[in-house]
């Protein structure tokens, strides 16, 4: 497996939006297409992207999501989310969509429903699905090779928010304490601002500090 990431930043806030390739078996993945807007439809452009193999959603905030059903309509690719937080994609009040926005494109469903360990196939390999609840609870990170995608969970030298609807501090700690014991270094590539990696995090974040 061969892979290349590519990353744009899409909407006002604005989220990070990962595209993976690898070039071995011609399969591709978008992570948190939170809008189809300009910078996402040049990233997929200037990759060259005929389909996706997937479309992998860290939670269900409508910043990472929001992209899901436009991308899918012109690229394919199955849409995979946690289990229990499917309902954020009908669920205004859950996506914080409604005071932002009067219009959007709303996935009525997932493709792939996961869980904590599941693996879904990718080139010679597979990702690992991580849950990590606290931010939301159906909240989780998506780990391939040394890649790791946190969404909103980890940032660079910070954390999620645990202050709107299902999310927890307790329970994001106990997630961060879960992300510092994986074996290695990763790249970590959070949901918004910088990109960083864990060894770096383990050093110099004040959460993974206090759990480690
Ligand atoms: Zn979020």
């Amino acid at each position: 497996m061969t892979l290349s990431v590519a990353m744009c930043e899409v909407g006002m806030l604005p989220t990070n939006c990962y595209l993976v390739q690898d070039t071995s078996s011609g399969q591709s993945l978008l992570v948190d297409p939170g809008f189809y807007d300009l910078p996402l439809r040049q990233m997929l452009r200037r990759a060259k992207i005929k389909s996706l193999d997937y479309i992998l959603l860290t939670h269900g905030h409508y910043d990472h999501i929001l992209g899901a059903k436009p991308v899918k309509e012109q690229y394919g690719g199955k849409v995979v989310i946690f289990a229990e937080e499917e309902p954020f994609l009908r669920d205004t009040s859950l996506s914080l969509v409604k005071p932002f926005l009067s219009e959007y494109p709303q996935l009525d469903a997932a493709d792939i429903l996961v869980h904590d360990g599941d693996t879904l196939p990718f080139g010679d390999g597979e990702i690992r699905v991580l849950h990590t609840p606290g931010h939301t609870s159906g909240s989780v990170c998506y780990l391939l090779n040394d890649l790791l995608f946190c969404g909103d969970t980890l940032f660079c030298c910070s954390a999620g928010r645990t202050d709107l609807p299902t999310g927890d501090f307790n329970t994001l700690m106990r997630s961060l304490q879960k992300i510092a014991a994986l074996d290695g270094n990763f790249r970590v590539l959070p949901g918004h601002d910088r990109t960083s990696t864990l060894d770096y995090e383990r050093n110099n974040n004040p959460y993974l500090q206090t759990v480690l």
